[in-house]
């Protein structure tokens, strides 16, 4: 394995601004959450509520509702029942995660010293060797490591992940001492002793490399790369049930070319392969995750972002299948499709993944989570007949856990920063501190979006070097200025690029035209012949019968049909679409706001007349 050139652990110094990401072959790197303050009319709201209600309902289901906490409890103690589902434990994690990206907004001492006693439960319940994972101890320790498919390293990388940004927001650093242990544990028993095995949910490689980033110990590159390639090659003891494609298990992943099998444990693993293949040349997997991509968005994607449409196994039936009431969707699933593409991106620096992570971010994930921000979507339909209904629980929690760690983590895809430019991807109200070369740049960001299409950005610091501002697919058409006046720039794969010497004060601005765009499917999807879905911004829009009482199953649209835009203060306020054609009026609101109100039926794709 070839090796990239390792700058030295100092991550590990310091958190607010000088995070050292690996010498890597990235076209840019994130600038993390923990340097990114978000102050936006459309976000801050959500991060509130996530604050406010998402983290205690799962506090509360993990203590209270179910046996999660005392699971460590017991596991502490060796002895005890263990209570619920295998892979319980990663739900634990995931609200700790959630909790660490929300302080950073949210500040809440009483909730940290909370987070420090779950934290110190999650020590006692560690074994001697490192072994963590409450359902082996409390089952029988002799069976661990003998199922591929029980989720033991699943969970070891959401613990992973929540030590990491429970560190970064923090500062300290017990969990990710944990976390460590538990992998070089693991770095033992299978890397270092050649013994086979394939995680049957992908999710600690993405974790490792995550752990690499902010350590630069290779070992821990190595063993993402090392499970990575124990794939396809017949080592696993998977598949009795759904068969080991479901797995992505079949071939070996760097000729893997059409995505198949379970739609998140897909998504986990491509994410793995970006982080793996930006660190070491020559994997292969830029061919395989180039041609997955191609396949994902061009045959098996929903319009709002969303993939995986088969119920009994949670993945992909044929090209082009893509019912509409019967649509599976998992709202995990477009949380991966968000963290695939955002790795893509910051691989290849290409606006194009960007504009696939806003839809899934801004359709399918926030659909995921109600208004308040306490009930919870699995499936997401883009029709139902009144009978699909957000939960308060599950009794598989992963979506309201990963719903209550992802929201607030946004702040992870505003900007990027590369040796001699600033990237704005995503236009998030925020201020920020951005490394670009070696020094900090300090900017804010106003916008109206996803309501309206003017966006500020002002430089609070000096900055020598480029600024990559994102253009966004569904503007019909773009203005940039600096300082008032037009500005020159080029155009770099969906990016405008200003280069100049920036002054502290400077300001940029970037006005979208937002219009209502009806778009059409494929005519290979034979679910949506005749009709469209109506788009504004990123946002798509659906009918709901509340809102259409008098003609809902009479519903059509055409290139006729006159579009007014209506600022209303319902639903958290929004900008309904109001069409008017001859006699019928049809209103339509974003569809990650339905059901919200009465129970009633709803459809993204309408009658094309
Ligand atoms: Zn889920």
């Amino acid at each position: 394995m070839k090796h990239t050139i390792i700058i030295a652990a100092a991550a590990l110094c310091c958190v607010t601004s000088c995070t050292q990401e690996q010498v890597s072959q990235k076209a840019m790197s994130q600038v993390g959450f923990e340097n990114v303050r978000i102050q936006d009319a459309f976000w801050s709201p959500r991060l509130e509520n996530n604050a406010r209600h998402t983290i205690p309902v799962c506090i509360d289901q993990i203590e209270n509702q179910t046996g999660r906490i005392r699971n460590f409890e017991n596991a502490a103690k060796r002895e005890g029942q263990h209570s619920g589902i295998f892979f319980d434990d990663s739900d634990v994690y995931k609200a700790v995660e959630g909790v660490a990206y929300s302080l950073v907004n949210n500040p809440d001492a009483e909730l940290e010293k909370h987070m420090d006693e779950w934290i110190d439960k999650f020590a006692a319940a560690q074994l001697e060797d490192g072994y963590i994972n409450t359902y082996y101890t409390l089952t029988g320790l002799d069976k661990r490591w003998t199922d591929m498919d029980k989720h033991e390293m699943y969970c070891a990388g959401h613990m992973l992940e929540a030590g990491i940004a429970y560190y970064k927001a923090t500062g300290k650093d017990k969990l990710l001492q944990v976390a460590r242990r538990m992998v070089d544990y693991m770095i033992e028993t299978f890397m270092q002793a050649d013994r086979h095995w394939v995680p049957g949910h992908e999710e600690i490689e993405l974790a490792l490399c995550k752990l690499y980033a902010l350590t630069g110990e290779q070992k821990y590159l190595d063993f993402a790369y090392w499970l990575l390639e124990q794939r396809g090659r017949g080592f696993s003891n998977l598949a009795q049930t759904y068969g080991i494609r479901h797995y992505q298990d079949e071939v070996p992943v760097k000729d893997l070319r059409e995505i198949y099998g379970h739609a998140v444990r897909a998504m986990y693993l491509f994410c793995g392969m970006a982080d793996v293949a930006s660190y070491v040349p020559n994997t292969g997997y830029m061919e395989a995750l180039d041609s997955l991509w191609e396949d994902v968005t061009g045959r098996r994607m929903y319009v709002t972002g969303g993939i995986g449409v088969a119920y009994r196994t949670e993945g992909f039936s044929a090209p082009y299948d893509l019912p509409n009431y019967d649509a599976y969707c998992e709202t995990c699933a477009s949380i991966g499709m968000v963290l695939w593409n955002h790795r893509m991106n910051e691989w290849k620096g290409d606006a194009k993944y960007v504009n696939v992570l806003e839809r899934s971010l801004y359709n399918g994930v926030l659909a995921g989570i109600n208004q308040t921000g306490d009930r919870f979507f699995y499936v997401n339909p883009l029709a139902s007949r009144g009978q699909h209904h957000r939960q308060a629980w599950y009794g598989c929690a992963c979506c309201p856990s990963n719903v209550c760690r992802f929201i607030p983590s946004v702040g992870n895809y505003i900007y990027g920063t590369s040796k001699d430019a600033l990237w704005v991807n995503l236009y998030v109200g925020s201020e920020a501190t951005c490394r670009v070369g070696r020094k900090d740049i300090k900017v804010k960001m106003e916008t109206g979006l996803p309501w309206q299409g003017t966006s500020r950005l002002t430089f609070e610091t000096p900055m020598k070097g480029n600024l990559r501002l994102r253009l966004p697919d569904w503007a019909q058409s773009i203005g940039i200025t600096v300082n008032g006046e037009p500005a020159e720039h080029e155009t770099d794969r969906g990016y405008a690029v200003l280069d100049r010497r920036w002054k502290q004060g400077d300001v940029v601005e970037l006005v979208t035209e937002l219009s209502v765009k009806p778009l059409e499917a494929d005519p290979r999807v034979k679910e949506d012949e005749g009709q469209r879905a109506i788009q504004r911004g990123p946002l798509i829009y659906c009918a709901e019968q509340i809102d259409n009482a008098e003609n809902f199953q009479d519903i059509a649209i055409s290139a006729q049909t006159k579009w007014h835009e209506q600022p209303v203060d319902i639903l958290g306020g929004i900008t309904e679409l109001v069409g008017q054609q001859d006699e019928q009026t049809v209103t339509l609101i974003p569809y990650y706001a339905w059901d919200n109100r009465e129970a009633c039926e709803m459809r993204v794709w309408l009658p094309w007349k």
